[in-house]
């Protein structure tokens, strides 16, 4: 848990108390700013761009995770971003955007954790240490969208597997979920056979008709049909 500086009335948090910006501060007050220390949990302050930057190993990728602290509702979404995120390749902070609300369907907005931008155009949503909330990957698989789910042991003992479902998730729209296997520390699942993918549509866009799912799913078992009778003959 990160302990930062804060005054009354600045809109900054701080790393120390010598920071320039604190000194301004008193001085157009006219009077001392009395600084105090408190979890950066909840604040609404950000970050001083004065003395953060000065820190020793402050990055972008630092900034973001303590932008997530500070709005996060769980210790391992901050985590996720030092574990994970930093890790994932050609991954800009700047474009990870924490704790939106999402437009699955026209008027139909869920809340995710994080939404990633992906190379090829689609975006991934991730939950992190999150209740499962129902329907929520279909709806977003529906729009186009790329759903990882991670559970705080994950997050803390296996990031590297982490990064690899951020990786197959950002490169692909329907990556498959891990397994209970995978999730348990196994490898990671193959991958199901896929029905034809259209182009992946923004969140903005009319979602897909609700029966598409339903329209693979059906081709999936009638594929599996027509593949257990060839074996059977
Ligand atoms: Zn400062």
């Amino acid at each position: 848990m990160t302990q930062v500086l804060v005054t009354a009335t600045g809109d900054t948090y701080h790393a120390f108390l010598r920071c320039p910006a604190l000194a301004e501060e008193a001085q157009e007050l006219g009077h001392p700013v009395d600084p105090v220390d408190q979890p950066l949990k909840g604040l609404r302050q950000t970050a001083c761009p004065e003395c953060w930057p000065t820190i020793s190993g402050f990055d972008d990728w630092r900034d973001l995770e303590m932008e997530v602290e500070r709005l996060g509702d769980s210790p391992y979404e901050a985590l996720f971003v030092k574990n994970v995120l930093r890790d994932v390749a050609d991954l800009d902070p700047a474009e990870v955007l924490p704790k939106r609300d999402v437009e699955v369907a026209p008027g139909v907005t869920q809340h995710v954790d994080f939404v990633l931008p992906s190379p090829v155009g689609h975006r991934v949503a991730v939950q992190v240490d999150h209740p499962e909330a129902e329907g929520l990957q279909a709806a977003l698989e529906d729009a186009g969208w790329g759903y990882v789910s991670l559970t705080k042991e994950q997050v803390t003992e296996q990031s590297a597997l982490c990064v690899a479902q951020i990786n197959a998730a950002l490169r692909d729209p329907k990556a498959p979920r891990p397994t209970e296997q995978a999730r348990a520390g196994g490898a990671p699942a193959p991958k199901a056979p896929q029905a034809a993918q259209g182009p992946a549509a923004p969140a903005e866009a009319p979602a897909p008709k609700s029966g598409l799912g339903l329209v693979i799913l059906g081709a999936l078992a009638l594929l599996t049909i027509i593949v257990l009778v060839l074996v059977l003959l």
